[in-house]
């Protein structure tokens, strides 16, 4: 007996080498993925059908980057760089209360599952409220509180650095394997030009204590590139290695601004990259050396959305889009695979969950999205990963499964009442933002 039987339908397994499953079946028993076969070969003894007709199933899609207490944030900023943008948010996000928080992470979770997003690693503060938000609509996620100081010439009223650490290892303590292990946690120190040195050192030594990894910002902008070597005469990612923080499980965000020794120096294994081309886009950041840094073994570059206020949506599938058409791709090579790829397994490598999601395989937690492919945006469908990633949009999401749950079905969420979340949303950004 299963829980939940997807019958006829395509399979996209994203496991290396794995093409297609036609007219297969998808049983679900629990949190996992119980079985896959021929259609009518696993029975039809379940709980639960789901009619896969004319669509298909494919691993969650996983956001390895936001910072989902912004999502007020939307629709706030354009023609702006990385750092005027800090400032014009820095008041705001400073005066938020923790339901504020709560509320924003839970838009951004009713936004994301929307769009087939099953996981995000997020980072910010109150941060235990956005675990919260997790929880109570559903999703999977990396919960990560921010630790950020001399922010300009500012410290946001957050407290000494040794008080921030204690924060986020709290945080972390708090939450790691919550919601029957749906929620991980890791400490998040913000940058290597908004922290001192010895507050990056002291946060390294409370993750390596207590067993936590990393998830940070590295090599955003040629300004942190420069302010880092003029002051270090290092680059960042040199820096952070000579500081030992590759040797904890690392997730850099962003990585625009690589050189040759700083991609050597990053592709080892647990080092992930979380690629965020709207945000870098829209902030004039640059482009990021992607057919580069995906050529590398053991380094993961998963997609991230980053924050609603320079993105501004969380949509997984405009990033891929975004990804698969703004590199310069070599001639021959496969970017809608391997924008797939990241979208889904290696954005799972990039968070050290690659065991548990991002493929669809027996003994996998059941994070499954199944996507219409009866519509003319799909038609006609000659190879159905690139009709995805250059085609494909939120709106063909119909159905998203989490831990074997089913949190959105017809396009409606199952948790969550959304109307709810929308006014609150509405009410709280209305008091924050009074310019
Ligand atoms: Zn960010």
């Amino acid at each position: 007996m299963y829980d939940i039987l997807i019958r006829n339908t395509t399979v996209m397994p994203m496991t290396e080498g794995g093409g297609l499953l036609e007219g297969y079946d998808v049983a679900i028993a629990g949190q996992r993925i119980a079985a896959l076969g021929p259609t009518g070969t696993l029975g039809a003894d379940a709980t639960r059908m789901i009619d896969g007709a004319n669509r298909f199933v494919m691993p969650g899609l996983v956001n390895t980057h936001t910072h989902m207490g912004q999502t007020y944030h939307r629709g706030t900023a354009e023609a702006m760089l990385l750092q005027e943008w800090l400032d014009q948010d820095a008041p705001i996000s400073s005066s938020m209360t923790a339901e504020d928080v709560y509320w924003a992470a839970m838009l951004a979770c009713c936004e994301m599952l929307h769009a087939g997003i099953t996981i995000f690693a997020d980072m910010f503060f109150h941060e235990g409220q956005v675990a919260q938000a997790a929880v109570d609509s559903g999703m999977r996620a990396q919960v990560a509180q921010g630790i950020m100081e001399q922010f300009s010439g500012d410290d946001l009223g957050r407290g000494p650095a040794a008080e921030q650490i204690a924060r986020s290892v709290a945080c972390a303590e708090e939450w790691h394997g919550a919601a029957d292990g749906r929620i991980t946690a890791r400490l998040a120190p913000h940058a290597i030009y908004s922290l001192s040195p010895a507050t990056l050192r002291d946060t390294l030594a409370a993750a390596k204590e207590k067993g936590y990894g990393i998830h940070t910002h590295l090599s955003e902008t040629t300004l942190e590139l420069e302010w880092c070597e003029e002051r270090y005469g290092v680059s960042p990612p040199r820096w952070f290695e000579e500081a030992g923080f590759l040797e904890v499980p690392y997730l850099a965000a962003h990585c625009v601004y690589l050189s040759d020794e700083d991609i050597e120096i990053l592709d080892r294994d647990g080092v992930g990259i979380a690629h965020n081309p709207g945000s870098n886009l829209k902030l004039a950041s640059g482009r990021a050396r992607i057919p580069d840094l995906t050529e590398r073994k053991n380094l993961a570059v998963g997609l991230g959305t980053d924050s609603a206020g320079s993105n501004d949506s969380l949509d997984l599938l405009k990033e891929a889009y975004l990804a698969a058409v703004v590199h310069d791709w070599p001639i021959g090579s496969t970017p809608a695979r391997i924008c797939l790829r990241m979208a889904t397994c290696e954005g799972a490598r990039a968070l050290g969950l690659a065991d548990e999601i991002g493929t669809v395989e027996v003994g996998k937690k059941a994070d499954l999205i199944v996507l219409n492919l009866e519509s003319s945006r799909m038609t006609p469908l000659h190879q159905l990963e690139r009709t995805l990633i250059y085609a494909g949009r939120a709106s063909d999401v119909e159905v998203v499964i989490v831990d074997g749950k089913v949190v959105l079905n017809g396009g409606t969420l199952t948790m969550v009442d959304e109307g709810h979340v929308l006014r609150e949303a509405r009410e709280r950004t209305a008091r924050l933002f009074q310019w």
